[in-house]
């Protein structure tokens, strides 16, 4: 079994609206944008990072906003609800927030004991709140939500798969234990991870598999290691237990994996270093574009053709 990975790192989705994208999980969630970056296998696409001040792994969600591509088809075979953690006692100040930016399918449900928010995104993304004791995670307060409400990072990810055993199996050989089960939904605990611990499998027998490739779906799921050596000790183990796992690819601000899994979810597997710091102040990150080197020559071309991001004038 292994050790190494201590939680999520990030949960990246589609989108199609840069402008709407930005201003939904900065102003309306409070979330701060820690890199504004493109994709860096389609550079004319942004890809969007937010999350805490300094984009600690765990609290991070990312976006690739394609300009033109349809709302994505739910099913298996991916990510269903990322749930962030917001403090006890803090959801109705959210569900007025959330009612007031005329957000869709607010609903508070109770499982596994928690209380929670779902809702949809303005592009379709199933997401949650979901109130917690004691999150030692230290919020992003930048944005207009107070330390009292605002998100400590990500609780949980949902994956939806037509047969649980592959992948609770999968999830235990990268260090998760079984938690706990609620009506057919079976949560898995990293034990002294990064605070973004919870995987709920939701075992859909029936429900045919998702298209990834729509705005709102999430097109993969990032877990944390260390370090680079951590991420090598994962990689050629995840191999030698047949899986076909990508050679190392340098994301700029931390490096990744990618394999995809028995369920058909895309997992990565990325390293807490650099960090986002690398290529910018961490008091200003995400206030410009940032480019990887080998896309630097397309700067001007990018600045003109990339939606402008700040269409309020309100900076992030
Ligand atoms: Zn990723």
């Amino acid at each position: 079994m292994l050790t190494q990975i201590k939680g999520l790192h990030h949960v990246t989705a589609m989108a199609r609206d840069a402008a709407l994208n930005n201003d939904f999980f900065t102003r309306v969630l409070g979330l701060r944008r820690v890199k504004q970056t493109v994709n860096f296998d389609e550079p004319s696409v942004y890809h969007l990072y937010y999350g805490d001040a300094a984009g600690s792994p765990g609290t991070i969600m990312t976006h690739f906003p394609f300009p033109h591509i349809a709302r994505g088809r739910p099913g298996t075979g991916e990510v269903g609800t990322t749930a962030f953690a917001v403090p006890r006692g803090s959801l109705g100040y959210w569900q007025q927030r959330l009612a007031a930016a005329r957000v869709g399918d607010l609903e508070v449900t109770e499982s596994f004991g928690e209380t929670r928010l779902g809702f949809r995104a303005p592009e379709g993304d199933a997401l949650a709140l979901v109130e917690v004791e004691d999150d030692a995670r230290t919020p992003w307060v930048g944005n207009g939500v107070g330390e009292a409400e605002a998100i400590r990072g990500v609780h949980s990810a949902s994956l939806r798969v037509r047969d649980g055993g592959a992948s609770e199996e999968l999830l235990r050989f990268m260090g998760y234990d079984a938690a706990a089960r609620a009506g057919g939904v079976r949560r898995l605990v990293r034990p002294e991870g990064n605070g973004a611990d919870l995987i709920d499998i939701e075992v859909l027998p029936e429900v045919g598999r998702a298209d990834l490739a729509g705005a709102g779906s999430v097109h993969h799921i990032a877990f944390a290691v260390a370090d680079r050596a951590a991420q090598l000790a994962v990689r050629a183990a995840l191999l030698d237990t047949g899986y076909q796992v990508t050679p190392v690819i340098d994301r700029d601000y931390f490096w990744a994996i990618y394999f995809r899994t028995p369920g058909g979810v895309l997992f990565e597997i990325a390293t807490n270093e650099p960090g986002f710091d690398r290529d910018e102040d961490s008091r200003h990150l995400g206030e410009t574009l940032r480019l990887p080197r080998q896309h630097e020559h397309l700067r001007a071309t990018l600045e003109r053709t990339l939606q402008p991001l700040d269409v309020s004038g309100e900076a992030a």
